[in-house]
């Protein structure tokens, strides 16, 4: 068989890095500095929209991939905020397949009358994203945004709601910015 390569954001700024790392590596997909941008960017559009909100909203993260993404929007968002964790999986192991996702579990906290914007990192079928907004609503939140960093293009419904969307990628598997494969690559 023939070995997987995948496509790489580039976290490390070093695209040349003489990493073990580096033969699993197809193609940067996205330099560091372009992620950088757009994420500061999505953070400035995220407080615009939440701009009369001084409680402070609850940012609703799905794991473990959205972790680095979610690290640096934090950092660029001046304003009140409070983060909760569910862990949703739909890749099981060494597969590229998705196979339908499945919530692992969830630490949330009262999110009644709360502003919530769920963070994820990538949107491919949408499974996972639907199944944390529909957790997230039975909290009955006052309102539900989804941020996510990568949609893919070719796959994801055109009617899906996604309120900040970072990038559109071709429906290739990315690897690097917190996103795996099989636990790894992530840094
Ligand atoms: P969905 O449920 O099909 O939308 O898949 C979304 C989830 O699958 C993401 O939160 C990721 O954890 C994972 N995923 C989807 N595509 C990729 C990829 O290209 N690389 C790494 N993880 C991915
Ligand atoms: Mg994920």
């Amino acid at each position: 068989m023939d070995k997987l390569r995948f496509g790489w954001l580039e976290l490390i700024g070093r695209a040349d890095y003489n990493s073990p790392m580096r033969d699993d590596m197809a193609r940067v997909v996205i330099i560091e500095r372009e992620i950088a941008t757009r994420v500061a960017s999505m953070a400035d559009e995220i407080t615009a929209i939440y701009a009369d909100n001084g409680e402070g909203i609850t940012i609703v993260t799905s794991l473990t991939g959205s972790l680095v993404f979610l690290a640096d929007l934090n950092h660029c968002m001046p304003m009140r905020n409070r983060i909760a964790l569910v862990a949703a999986s739909s890749y099981a192991g060494k597969t590229t397949e998705s196979r339908g996702a499945r919530l692992v579990y969830a630490i949330l906290p009262d999110l009644c009358n709360c502003d919530v914007p769920i963070v994820d990192d990538i949107l491919d079928t949408g499974g996972t994203l639907r199944i944390v907004q529909d957790l997230v609503r039975s909290g009955r939140p006052r309102s539900v945004r989804t941020a996510v960093l990568l949609g893919k293009h070719d796959v994801v419904p055109s009617d899906f709601p996604v309120d900040f969307l970072g990038f559109y990628i071709a429906d290739e598997f990315v690897i690097g910015y917190g996103l795996d494969h099989d636990g790894l690559y992530r840094n």
